[in-house]
């Protein structure tokens, strides 16, 4: 255990001075994810938005507010659940991370996973959902298609279930999307309940 906290702290200082793509430029701080390891839920978003770069958390104002409702859904709080987002650092205005931005950070995630081993990733958003799903080797075929489904793949060499929903922050401007990700988390809480005490992975 002792070896995979010191791991960790090695993967957030080597991305805390990541240059490896061009969003180091505009960035303020790099946000790592945090949360417990091991942790059996992981919640990966897309990337860091202005509140996140400004404080270095994944997942904080008004976004990661709906995220702690939503996580009390499924009868997790955030101190349970591991959090990071696809690339660690804000792309300029909030626009899309780009395909070469994904590429250049995409083993942290890798290493992250290896390292919280969790049982399902939580993907929420369509960035989110599709770098997941193709880093599992799996065929994504859109948000609105596969949110709400837990699929099976192996990432970092780890079979691990993918769980794929909308972004918080979407639905803080369509409201119509609330109620779906509120059925979604009701459901991931539903999966744990009906696994507690054995690993999600004993069903493959
Ligand atoms: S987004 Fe990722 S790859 Fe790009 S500079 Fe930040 S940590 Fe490095």
């Amino acid at each position: 255990m002792e070896q995979r906290l010191r791991l960790h702290h090695n993967l957030v200082r080597e991305i805390m001075v990541c240059t490896l793509c061009r969003l180091h430029e505009a960035r303020k701080n790099p946000v790592p994810g945090e949360g417990p390891i091991p942790s059996r839920v992981m919640i990966v978003g897309e990337a860091p938005g202005r509140k996140e770069d400004e404080a270095g958390r994944p997942f904080v104002g008004q976004a990661g507010r709906l995220l702690d409702k939503l996580l009390a859904l499924a009868n997790l709080s955030r101190s349970e659940v591991y959090i990071t987002n696809v690339v660690k650092c804000r792309p300029p205005g909030n626009r899309d991370p780009r395909h070469d931005e994904i590429a250049a950070c995409m083993s942290y995630l890798s290493r992250q996973i290896q390292l919280v081993e969790p049982e399902i990733i939580m993907a929420v958003g369509r960035i989110a959902g599709a770098t997941l799903y193709r880093m599992a080797g799996l065929r994504w075929r859109g948000i609105r298609a596969d949110r709400g489904k837990l699929v099976y793949g192996t990432i970092a060499g780890r079979k691990v279930g993918i769980y794929a929903t909308f972004h918080p922050a979407a639905a803080l401007y369509n409201r119509e999307i609330l109620p779906l990700l509120e059925d979604d988390f009701r459901r991931l809480g539903d999966i744990l309940r009906g696994n507690k005490g054995r690993s999600l992975l004993d069903f493959l």
